[in-house]
C-alpha cells in the first residue's frame, strides 16, 4: 500500500504501476524492478459504524457495520468474529432452542468491539501518517516496545483481550475467551477447540465425566474432562459457548449446589437436546 501526501487523487483515476513504482522509489530508494502486476486498486479511508446490528430481523456484520482503515489488518477479522458470535444465536433462535432476545446480545457484544477497532485503527493510521518524522518514530517505538502500551495494542490486534460483559455475580472468567485447554483421554478431541469444532456447547470438568452423564444426555452440550496438568488452574465446571468465550464457570465447593447451578446454566444458555432419533423412528 502507497499514500503519498503530495499526490491526492479520486478514487476513480486508474491506478498505474508506474504510481506505484514512483511511491516506492522515494520511499525505499528502488522498485525493486516490480513488473507486471496482476491487479491494482485505489481505495481511500472511511471510517464508520452503524448505530445498530439488529433492526428486528435484519443483522448487519462485517464491513456492513463497520469499517475503517486497514491498518492493522482487522476488518476481515473483525467481521468473521461478528459471524462467528452470530452463528450460533441464530442457529439457537431458529431452532426454537433460546429466546429472540439472545439475538440482541450480539449488538451489545459486537457493536463495543466495532468501536474499539475504528478507533485503534485511526489513532494507528494517524501515527503513520504524522507528518513530522521523529514524532511518527516515538509513537511508532511506544506501540511497539513500551510492555503495558504494546500488551494492549497486541490484545486489541490479535483480539485474544475480546471481552463480552458478564451478568452481575457471574465468575469472573465469564464472557473471556476459554484457552485452547488439553482435554483427558487418547481420543479425539484432544483440546477444547477442537472439540468446538462440532458447533455445540462445551461443558468443562475436572471430575471424571460419568457425573455429568445425565446432563449430557439431556442437554445439548458435549462434556470432556480437562487433562489432568492443566485441571487445578481451571474451576471445577466450565461452559464453553460454540464460538469459544465462556458463558458460565463455578467454584462452588459443595457437589449438590454444583450440580443445582449447572442444571440452571445449562437451561439458560444450552436448551435441552433435541430427540431427533427417537422423533424419525416414531
Ligand atoms: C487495502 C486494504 C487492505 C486490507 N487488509 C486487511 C487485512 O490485512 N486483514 C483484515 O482482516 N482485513 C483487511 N482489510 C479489510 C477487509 O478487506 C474487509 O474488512 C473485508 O473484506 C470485509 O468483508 P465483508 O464480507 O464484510 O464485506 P465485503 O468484502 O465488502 O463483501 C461484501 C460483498 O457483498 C457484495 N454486495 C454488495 N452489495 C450487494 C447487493 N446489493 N447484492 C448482492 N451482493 C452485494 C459485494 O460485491 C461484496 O462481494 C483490508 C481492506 C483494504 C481496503
Amino acid at each position: 500500500m502507497t499514500w503519498y501526501r503530495h499526490r491526492r487523487l479520486p478514487d476513480d483515476v486508474p491506478t498505474t504501476l508506474e504510481e506505484v513504482r514512483e511511491d516506492t522509489r522515494r520511499v525505499l530508494g528502488t522498485d525493486f524492478g516490480m513488473h507486471d502486476a496482476r491487479w491494482l486498486s485505489r481505495f481511500h479511508n472511511d471510517e464508520r459504524q452503524v448505530p445498530h446490528y439488529r433492526q428486528g430481523r435484519v443483522l448487519l456484520a462485517g464491513d456492513a457495520a463497520h469499517t475503517h482503515s486497514p491498518a492493522g489488518g482487522q476488518g476481515m477479522n473483525v467481521g468473521l468474529q461478528d459471524a462467528f458470535n452470530l452463528g450460533w444465536k441464530l442457529a439457537a433462535t431458529v431452532r426454537g432452542r433460546a429466546d429472540d432476545a439472545l439475538l440482541d446480545s450480539y449488538e451489545a457484544e459486537r457493536h463495543p468491539v466495532g468501536r474499539r477497532v475504528v478507533h485503534l485503527t485511526g489513532v494507528l493510521t494517524r501515527i503513520v501518517l504524522l507528518r513530522t518524522a521523529p514524532l511518527r518514530a516515538l509513537l511508532g517505538a511506544t506501540v511497539m516496545r513500551v510492555g503495558p502500551v504494546a500488551d494492549t495494542v497486541a490484545g486489541a490486534l490479535s483480539g485474544i483481550a475480546i471481552r463480552y460483559p458478564a451478568g452481575p455475580g457471574a465468575h469472573p472468567s465469564a464472557g473471556a475467551r476459554a484457552p485452547d485447554l488439553p482435554l483427558s483421554g487418547d481420543t479425539m478431541p484432544g483440546r477444547l477447540y477442537e472439540a468446538l469444532r462440532t458447533g455445540r456447547f462445551v461443558l468443562l470438568a475436572t471430575e471424571p465425566l460419568e457425573a455429568y452423564a445425565r446432563e449430557e444426555e439431556a442437554y445439548d452440550a458435549d462434556v470432556h474432562r480437562v487433562a489432568e496438568e492443566r485441571a487445578a488452574a481451571v474451576p471445577p465446571l466450565v461452559l464453553v459457548r460454540p464460538d469459544g468465550y465462556i458463558a458460565w464457570a463455578t467454584e462452588q465447593p459443595d457437589p449438590t449446589r454444583r450440580g443445582h447451578e449447572l442444571v440452571a446454566a445449562l437451561e439458560h444458555w444450552c436448551g435441552r437436546r433435541a430427540r431427533h432419533a427417537a422423533t424419525s423412528a416414531s
